[in-house]
């Protein structure tokens, strides 16, 4: 078992409160680390220990070190890919198969962002008359970090690429559920060169450290991803110092099935949009809607898809489910699936624990599905955050729209149809950031993600993010030969330009 310290300054430190908390493996309930835990103070030293390396190391004015290093970074990270992988299965539960596939696709944001920070072409606006005039993109400052627990490292390394690229400090606030990763990202990013206090880790809790950092004066940029409620606090704390927020918050996905799609296609994807991750993500496919000519026939190949994933030890390379994070997601998921049934939902599949006693220790329940759904249903408009989806009929466009966007949530949703037509008409008029067509889940450093309504504001990926991470200095340069006294004794009309 490791102990984990604080990472500040560039070295492992213990917290000014000299105590640990337990980081647990949700599949056995086993301690997978003792982490630190950081209170004020300690975020207080962090801080300072980010103020002073951006004034006094070269990160923030060097964009070709930062080029090197961060490009190094990533050559660092595919070396070490095995045993993060390794921890971030045992601490999140999620199966190996698909550790290994998320992170193994983290270096291309440290690549891709270092590309960003190299190739940005600064502005030379049109100002008129006898002036250079041109922009600068520098670096914010001192940026704060929090991030959730279930893409620990993809949702750290979508916020930390642009932020280092772009020549920012940094201090983090991973989960307390799943900090360990983080910690080890962090020393990874020393051995590649980030100058000592440029990237900083406090582990803690969220009402201590997490409220703390996303309200200390210093910090110019707050980016959280996490729960509404939270994000809501965050933002407020944000908004009073004057600094930048960005907030990936929840969301409510639906998955819209036209009735010309391949049905073996839309289950296949709705399966994968609903339970990979065991339904923890931010874009779950938490709301199946299904034309009706093609419902019963759906509901029967979901059924028969859902019974043939594996729930499993998330160590083994054939497990599809594992189980959920902790005691307090296992209660809430269980109470969602209570409350639909009391709804009058039917729950057609699923939604207990499962049988294999080897998995009595962890936190496992079963895909569930429920039909009959009605979309003032509360398990239809709040986020469960577990394996649980609804699947609802619907008979014409209009109706699926309105129900598609008739939430509060505005993240993503995902069309499955081979009407071209009525693929892009139908996604110009849904509101989520985030839109595919016969595709869900896919990511890329490249590609703006970012919630509408409820879900968030601001970005992740993209050129925008990087931009985000700056702020721009205009310079204005006078090269007119005539001297310019608008003082001068004279009352004849003067240009002011
Ligand atoms: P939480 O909102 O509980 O926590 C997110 C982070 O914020 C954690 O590090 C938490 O610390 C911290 N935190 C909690 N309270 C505060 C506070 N008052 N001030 C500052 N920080 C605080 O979310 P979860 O970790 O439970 O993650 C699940 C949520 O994240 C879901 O709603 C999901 O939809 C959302 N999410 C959104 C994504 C997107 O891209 N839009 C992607 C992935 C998830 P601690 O854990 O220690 O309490």
């Amino acid at each position: 078992m490791k102990r984990i310290g604080l990472f500040i300054n560039g070295q492992s430190v213990p917290s000014e409160t000299g105590k640990y908390f337990q980081v647990l493996n949700p599949a056995t309930k086993e301690v997978v680390a003792e982490v630190a835990e950081g209170n004020e103070d300690d975020v207080n030293k962090a801080v300072s220990a980010a103020a002073a390396a951006f004034n006094q190391t070269e990160w923030a004015v060097n964009k070709d070190l930062r080029y090197r290093v961060l490009n190094r970074l990533a050559a660092i990270l595919r070396e070490s890919l095995p045993e993060l992988v390794e921890l971030e299965s045992m601490m999140t539960g999620r199966p190996i198969r698909e550790m290994k596939a998320q992170l193994s696709r983290l270096p291309e944001w440290y690549e891709y962002f270092a590309s960003v920070a190299k190739t940005l072409e600064d502005a030379v606006p049109p100002f008129g008359g006898e002036f250079v005039n041109y922009t600068n993109r520098i670096p914010l400052g001192v940026v704060a970090l929090v991030t959730p627990w279930n893409h620990p490292l993809l949702i750290l390394t979508k916020k930390l690429a642009p932020a280092l690229a772009a020549g920012n400090a940094v201090v983090v606030k991973p989960s307390e559920n799943t900090p360990v990763t983080t910690y080890f990202l962090a020393e990874l990013a020393q051995e590649a060169g980030v100058p000592a206090g440029i990237l900083n880790v406090v582990q803690g809790y969220g009402a201590v450290v997490g409220k703390a950092l996303t309200s200390h004066p210093s910090i110019e940029k707050v980016d959280i991803t996490g729960g509404t409620e939270t994000g809501r606090h965050v933002a407020a704390a944000a908004g009073y110092n004057l600094s930048k927020v960005s907030a990936e918050l929840g969301g409510k996905a639906s998955v819209l099935v036209l009735p010309d799609a391949n049905l073996e296609e839309a289950v296949n994807g709705s399966a994968f949009a609903a339970f990979i991750a065991a339904g923890q993500t931010c874009v779950q496919g938490s709301r199946i809607l299904v034309h009706e000519s093609m419902y019963e026939d759906f509901i029967d190949k979901f059924i028969a898809k859902a019974k043939k994933l594996l729930m499993g030890d998330p160590k083994k390379f054939d497990t599809d489910i594992g189980p959920v994070i902790s005691e307090k997601q296992y209660k809430q998921i269980l109470s969602y699936i209570q409350i639909g049934q009391e709804e009058g939902a039917v729950l057609a599949f699923g939604g207990t624990a499962p049988e294999q006693d080897e998995l009595a220790n962890g936190y496992f329940i079963t895909p569930a599905i429920f039909t009959q759904v009605t979309n003032s249903m509360r398990i239809a408009q709040e986020e469960i955050f577990g394996p649980v989806t609804c699947v609802m009929k619907y008979s014409s466009m209009e109706e699926l729209i309105s129900i598609a966007n008739g939430t509060e949530m505005g993240l993503a949703m995902s069309i499955w149809t081979n009407n071209v037509r009525d693929a892009h008409w139908l996604a110009n008029r849904l509101e989520a950031g985030i839109v595919w067509i016969n595709d869900h889940h896919r990511i890329d450093p490249s590609s703006p993600w970012g919630g509408f309504k409820n879900s968030g504001i601001g970005l992740e990926n993209s050129i925008q993010c990087y931009k985000d991470y700056t702020k721009t200095r205009n310079v204005i340069v006078n090269i007119s030969r005539q001297h310019f006294d608008w003082f001068d004794g004279t009352t004849q009309e003067k240009r002011y330009s």
